[in-house]
């Protein structure tokens, strides 16, 4: 059985960063180091984050000191000034790639465009992006566009970094049906994209597909929709445990990816014991 690793399978460079500052940032500070959220959707990574000592808490009212550690994915901006308020330590590791999405919004906003966002709802970098505007309106699928009710002169679009371009496509083409000028900045950054590209040939040219990562993870799970839309032989793993020897019958090549936020050991793992099976 051969065994093909994709090329950009796991962290992507902004989790690493973001990862490398809190381990270093939890070395060399005296005082307590807080995170308002987990620093990646990874169980492993999380365990790791706690065992150097740095606590997660759900709100900054929860915080009185110390040191704040923002994470890859951006914060809104009433986080910065009520860690000001409170005199807490800013230790910021957004991801440069998400700070850029930031200031296009910000042009494109003094340019007199209406800002929509495409990406989750609910997760909390598309928040982080839409605060950056007055008045955002923020896309998940086509079927929201035609919910807004309403026609513009101008509207600019950005995406969250880690949307399927395929999906952000099918909102696009509902888009130019309420608007005059529409301005698209591409946004999903470039270690997504690479995922995308390689996660739309592997399928095809392997037997078997496994995609390494949590459930969690949202980034995980979308690598997962698209393979198994091109081969329904794709299962997800969290770790090597979950790996099953019948999904592997008949099978001659395995293609195995992971999610941004799964570590490398995580993925040699799962190499390991598929070659032992
Ligand atoms: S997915 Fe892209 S934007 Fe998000 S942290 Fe990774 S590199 Fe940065």
């Amino acid at each position: 059985m051969k065994i093909k690793v994709a090329k950009s399978a796991g962290f992507c460079f902004g989790v690493k960063r973001a990862i490398e500052i809190a381990l270093k940032t939890a070395r060399e500070e005296k005082n307590d180091v807080y995170m308002l959220g987990d620093i990646v959707h990874n169980e492993f990574v999380v365990e790791q984050i706690k065992k150097a000592g740095i606590k997660v808490v759900d709100s900054i009212e929860k915080i009185n000191s110390g040191v704040l550690l923002l994470r890859a994915h951006g914060t809104v901006p009433e986080i910065y000034e009520r860690a000001k308020e409170k005199g807490l330590k800013i230790v910021d590791a957004t991801c440069p790639m998400v700070l850029e999405i930031h200031k296009i919004v910000k042009k494109l906003e003094s340019e007199n465009y209406q800002i929509v966002v495409i990406g989750d709802h609910n997760h909390d970098e598309v928040k982080a992006i839409a605060a950056q505007s007055k008045n955002p309106i923020v896309i998940e699928n086509p079927h929201e566009v035609k919910k807004i009710g309403k026609k513009f002169k101008k509207i600019g679009v950005v995406v969250q970094s880690t949307q399927n371009i395929e999906k952000v496509k099918g909102i696009l083409s509902k888009l130019v049906t309420i608007t005059k000028e529409l301005r698209f900045i591409n946004t999903i950054c470039k270690p997504t994209q690479d995922h995308q590209d390689e996660i739309r040939k592997m399928p095809l040219e392997n037997d078997v597909m496994i995609i390494v990562g949590s459930f969690t993870s949202a980034n995980t799970r979308r690598l997962t929709e698209i393979s198994r839309g091109l081969n329904p032989n794709t299962y997800q793993v969290e770790s090597a445990k979950n790996i099953k020897e019948e999904w592997f019958k008949n099978c001659k090549t395995v293609g195995i990816s992971a999610g941004a936020s799964t570590p490398d050991y995580l993925i040699k793992e799962v190499v390991e014991k598929i070659k032992a099976l």
